[in-house]
């Protein structure tokens, strides 16, 4: 059998590594030029994802993943600010006794050792050709490549996707993120609230703006991956979001420095601190995101083509899960590979598993975009920051004192 990945993101360099683990035949095209040719932020992954990578990957792919990245130590809490900079609420925010917080840079190098000869950069797929023989793959540079089963991992807006199921798999939110990353220099870093370093935190201002902010400090000094450039120096990472009505026009075709003062203009009468933020950010390192919702995640059938990760259900960062989730997806799907030799059953079942954690973890990226929308409301803002926040963060003080 001869696996052909279109995507060599999370979840085609997961699955690929998880399939070749089998002795299963693999082949990978992306239309990147290599493996850190992506946008870089910070990344959450699950208890559940980190657990698979141990389970189905080479062993050397969990530990050096959590040498490039931190742990639980770095999630304390989840916090939510005004705008003014004033804590409201600390809570925690999940239970997992393991995570880890990466960059995204670091986690596709890793997932992308010894494959070198598997992965074909600067490849992109347009479309594919159903034979009796197998699918024939079809690529921009007027290359094709013969395979078996097909993988689309190509991720929002997917083309695996389109042709398969006709249409496409995301749903715009109606929220756009602006992100970029600021070097934490001791400067920087005594003007943030220090909530940001026990965890992440959400800061609400009016019409319905949020910045997400979060610390990122990898430890540096491992000899394990001093030669393998995964190393990042610590940074903060800002995401500044408005819903489609407060934003003055499109951000798609902004550059990284147009975007930067859209984001300062949208947050101009906030706290200096978050202000400050922006102001140091790393030049050209920030980008746009739309956030998506998939458009239809039900069952398709096909006996030798699927979908996995954000090609099939895009979900926005509010959750934190989606790279998580594109794991579970990849190594759920190897698992069938190897143990069903009906591809046909093998693909009916991966997709059964799926349809059942993907759409909780899309519900868990829900309410913050709700609460984004009530905000909008100034009346309500209002009362939340000033009564109803200050009000749970008493309670949970003193369900914590009785626990303790
Ligand atoms: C601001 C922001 C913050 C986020 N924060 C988090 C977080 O904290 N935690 C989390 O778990 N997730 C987070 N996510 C989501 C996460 O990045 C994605 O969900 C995850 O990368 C999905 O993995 P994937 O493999 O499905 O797709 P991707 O990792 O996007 O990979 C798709 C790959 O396909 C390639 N490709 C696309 N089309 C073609 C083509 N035609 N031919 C060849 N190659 C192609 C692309 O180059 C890319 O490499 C965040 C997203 C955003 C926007």
């Amino acid at each position: 059998m001869r696996v052909g990945i279109i995507g060599a993101g999370i979840g085609g360099l997961t699955l690929a590594q998880a399939l070749i683990a089998q002795n299963i035949e693999v082949i990978v095209f992306d239309r990147d030029l290599s493996a850190e040719e992506t946008g870089g932020y910070r990344l959450h992954l699950s208890e559940d994802a980190l657990a698979s990578i141990r389970e189905d990957l080479p062993e050397n792919i969990e530990k050096l993943l959590k040498l490039s990245g931190t742990g639980p130590e770095s999630f304390q809490q989840f916090s939510i600010l005004n705008h003014h900079g004033k804590t409201k609420l600390s809570f925690r925010q999940t239970d997992e006794e393991d995570l880890l917080m990466i960059g995204r840079i670091p986690l596709r190098k890793i997932l992308a050792i010894d494959l070198e000869k598997v992965i074909r950069w600067d490849t992109q797929f347009t479309h594919y050709k159903e034979e009796e023989s197998g699918i024939t793959l079809h690529f921009s540079n007027a290359q094709s490549e013969k395979v078996d089963i097909l993988v689309g991992a190509d991720g929002v807006h997917s083309a695996v996707a389109k042709q398969l199921l006709g249409r496409s798999t995301a749903k715009y939110a109606g929220v756009m993120g602006i992100a970029g990353r600021a070097l934490l220099t001791p400067q920087l870093g005594s003007t943030i609230n220090k909530d940001f370093f026990k965890g992440p935190g959400f800061a609400v201002g009016p019409k319905g703006i949020g910045m997400f902010i979060t610390v990122h400090a990898p430890k540096t000094n491992n000899e394990l991956i001093a030669g393998m450039d995964v190393l990042e120096d610590p940074y903060i990472v800002w995401s500044v979001a408005a819903t489609d009505k407060t934003l003055r026009k499109s951000f798609r075709n902004l550059t990284s420095d147009q975007l930067e003062k859209e984001a300062y203009q949208l947050i101009r009468h906030w706290d200096e601190s978050f202000l400050e933020l922006i102001n140091n950010s790393e030049k050209g390192r920030t980008a746009a995101f739309p956030f998506w919702y998939p458009s239809n995640l039900t069952r398709w059938k096909h006996s030798k083509i699927t979908l996995i990760g954000d090609a099939i259900h895009p979900m926005p960062p509010t959750s934190g899960l989606g790279a998580s989730t594109s794991i579970l997806d990849a190594v759920n799907l190897a698992e069938k590979l190897v143990k069903h030799d009906d591809s046909s059953y093998a693909l009916q079942a991966y997709q059964a598993d799926m349809l059942k954690y993907a759409p909780k973890a899309v519900a868990e990226a829900r309410p913050p975009l709700f609460w984004q929308r009530r905000f909008k409301n100034n009346f309500i803002r209002r009362f939340a920051m000033s009564v109803l926040l200050p009000c749970v963060s008493v309670v949970l003080k003193i369900k914590d004192s009785i626990k303790k």
